[in-house]
């Protein structure tokens, strides 16, 4: 959560003190701004409310019977995977244990997620209300059943609908996972893109192209056969250096996805998340229009990177607002900008459309994992992100968000 100095004031329980102080400032836009995790630039903005759900909604509470664990709002992906280690449990949380609910609610791709699902997909009831205030607790539709809009639109959208207090989500059996993580280069990259596209699902690449490349394959463990098979796919990934293959307990030991520099923190900094299929026979052609774009990156810190879906994030899914289930890379652009700097925001901003129009002819669709309502792309993305489905969304939201507390849909 960035350091803004001119907040309105921040709230820390989600009560009907809250909603009446939110209708009595009723007007064209009420400037709310809910953070769980706190790692986006929408959890807190200057001339903003915020609600910052970290201090009180922190309660964890597991059921040994059925393997359900209960989330509070503030608890963040890396306490949920040390909580679950205990009960020798995992949940496929993402590339990084800092975020917290927002990960769950904007779909939640994980490196796990080609053998698990996303994370929406592992929700059994949603709890907490809408924007017009009233309270909601809605349970995931049997099988066969036919699925509510509402149901439909929690598991996906629900950050534009109400505010998340607490989820019920199914748990897997913790795993041992392999680690491989190298430096590369641009042909190895290519080739690795290459391997990665035909692998089980039980393995899923990640890489990240900035001042250099590094890329990192994870997979989970089975049993011994089947670690002999991941273990020769990893021993086939070509690298330049600092190859490493190891074994980590939970996804909370595996090494960041970084380009190893030191992260500059007083830098401020817009994602893009876009949604495409296998580049197959495009590899080499997408990836030379990438790295005509990095070579013209307006700032040092600003990169590509990608992760894998497929699998499972492709079938065996409940109907969700989660619009691209054929995706197989989500490949993110990152922009960034020393703090207070209007000028050097502007290039990297107009940097970021330029890649994101490079890259719509691969990448057709948006994963809303960060929402830029404050940006003039913000109708686009949700375009692009929830294609048909932002009709009914738009007619839920008039419903239960009439005065749009919550982001707009528009
Ligand atoms: C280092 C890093 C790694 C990441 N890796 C992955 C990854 O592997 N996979 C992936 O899918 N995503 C990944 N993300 C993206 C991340 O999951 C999303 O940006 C997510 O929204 C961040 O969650 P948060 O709880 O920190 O959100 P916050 O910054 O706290 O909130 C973001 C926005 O979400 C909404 N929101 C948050 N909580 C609630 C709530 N309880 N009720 C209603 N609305 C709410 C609000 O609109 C808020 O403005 C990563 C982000 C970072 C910073």
């Amino acid at each position: 959560m960035s350091n803004e100095s001119n907040i309105y004031g921040i709230f820390e329980e989600v009560n009907s003190n809250l909603f009446e102080f939110l209708r009595s400032t009723k007007n064209n836009s009420i400037p709310l701004l809910v953070a769980s995790g706190g790692t986006t630039s929408r959890a807190a903005a200057d001339n903003h409310w915020i609600l910052d759900l970290r201090k009180n909604y922190q309660n964890l509470s597991f059921d040994f019977e059925k393997k359900h664990v209960e989330i509070e709002a503030g608890v963040t992906m890396g306490d949920l995977s040390n909580f679950l280690s205990k009960h020798q449990r995992s949940f496929p949380i993402g590339l990084s244990g800092k975020t917290g609910m927002g990960y769950i609610l904007t779909g939640g791709i994980s490196p796990l997620s080609r053998s698990t699902g996303l994370a929406i997909d592992q929700i059994l009831e949603i709890e907490g209300f809408w924007g017009n205030g009233t309270k909601f607790h809605l349970f995931r539709p049997n099988k066969g059943q036919v699925s509510k809009s509402e149901w439909k639109a929690m598991c996906g959208a629900a950050i534009f609908l109400g505010i998340v207090t607490k989820v019920k989500v199914k748990t897997q059996p913790l795993r041992t996972l392999l680690s491989w993580t190298a430096n590369i280069s641009f042909s190895q990259l290519s080739e690795c893109i290459s391997q990665a596209e035909i692998w089980p699902n039980s393995l899923s690449l990640q890489w990240i192209w900035g001042e250099n490349m590094f890329a990192h394959a994870i997979g989970e463990i089975v049993n011994d056969d089947q670690e002999k098979k991941i273990t020769s796919l990893l021993e086939k990934l070509p690298f330049s250096s600092n190859r490493i293959i190891k074994k980590v307990k939970n996804m909370n030991s595996l090494p960041n996805l970084n380009l190893g520099e030191k992260v500059n923190l007083t830098n401020h900094s817009e994602v893009l998340s876009l949604l495409g299929p296998a580049w197959k026979e495009n590899n080499l052609h997408v990836l030379k229009i990438i790295q005509n774009l990095i070579n013209k990156r307006p700032n040092n810190s600003c990169y590509i990177a990608s992760q894998q879906l497929g699998g499972l994030t492709k079938s065996n899914y409940i109907d969700s607002s989660f619009q691209h289930r054929d995706a197989i890379w989500k490949p993110w652009i990152n922009g960034s900008w020393p703090a207070n700097d209007k000028a050097g925001r502007e290039k990297s901003l107009k940097w970021m459309e330029e890649c994101w129009n490079n890259l719509e002819f691969i990448c057709p669709g948006v994963h809303l994992a960060q929402i830029h309502p404050h940006l003039p792309w913000h109708q686009k993305e949700l375009s692009l992100a929830f294609k048909d489905w932002l009709t009914n969304l738009k007619e839920i939201k008039a419903i239960y968000d009439p005065d749009n507390i919550m982001p707009k849909l528009e």
